[in-house]
């Protein structure tokens, strides 16, 4: 039996659902979303807490709310998984997370299961190459590779061998989250570091609420378009706030 380890929009009750995708490259396909339980880092601005700032976790996190982990994860058969997301007239899937690349065994049999079908998108923070059982089932992976305000150290949040490799890969994005105009100095010093193609980096302004996204909206703009990135919205954000299973 092969088992995931899934994020809860209520206690038990995982975290599957059909939506728009919010950010990056493929923003507003309609898309079923399979959230997974634990990360490796721990941002302070982190918007789902819920995926691995459990009780007991020590890094440091605005929101000091911590969550029970019983409450807040569950654990399936990756059949079960398979047909709940089959239940859906979609066969574009999401992984997301807390930082799905952690269950790649699980992942790649998963997939294998569900078949051929299904376009497979996968949002990472980018310190966890990809395995060679998993890579050939995946079509696309929006990446985000941390900047110092997440908090987290330098040898955590920069894992140098997977963005080299990600940075050759023409199925990863590279979306950066953008909380000031200095941010985009660090970004060009990343992307000139690890030779990420401009044409595949996405700036993405940092917020919760619709309106500091659109306070930041309109600064990020004018830099991406001096420095020829990308901008992507939180769609999901003015859509529905900041609510799990969205
Ligand atoms: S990498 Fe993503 S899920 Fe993990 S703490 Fe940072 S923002 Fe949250």
């Amino acid at each position: 039996m092969t088992r995931l380890r899934l994020a809860t929009v209520r206690p038990q009750e995982p975290e599957i659902f059909h939506s728009l995708q919010g950010e990056g490259i493929s923003m507003g396909r309609p898309s079923v979303f399979v959230r997974l339980s634990g990360c490796n880092l721990a941002c302070q601005w982190c918007d789902t807490p819920y995926t691995w700032f459990f009780t007991g976790h020590s890094a440091p996190h605005r929101g000091a709310q911590t969550y029970e982990r019983r409450d807040n994860s569950v654990t399936l058969d990756i059949a079960d998984v398979a047909r709940t997301i089959s239940a859906f007239d979609c066969r574009h899937i999401v992984f997301t997370g807390g930082e799905p690349l952690l269950q790649q065994p699980a992942l790649a049999a998963l997939c294998a299961l569900l078949g051929p079908d299904f376009h497979i998108e996968i949002e990472s923070n980018g310190t966890v190459a990809l395995t060679s059982s998993f890579a050939p089932h995946v079509d696309q992976l929006n990446l985000s590779p941390k900047l110092r305000h997440s908090g987290n150290g330098d040898a955590a949040r920069l894992n140098e061998a997977a963005l080299q490799a990600y940075a050759a890969d023409p199925r990863a994005w590279f979306k950066f989250v953008i909380a000031s105009p200095a941010d985009a100095e660090e970004v060009a010093d990343l992307a000139a570091r690890f030779a990420l193609p401009a044409d595949r980096i996405l700036l993405m302004p940092e917020g919760t609420s619709a309106n500091v996204l659109r306070e930041r909206s309109i600064w990020l703009a004018a830099l991406c378009q001096t420095q020829g990135w990308r901008f992507t919205d939180r769609l999901h954000i003015h859509l529905y706030g900041d609510t799990r299973g969205t």
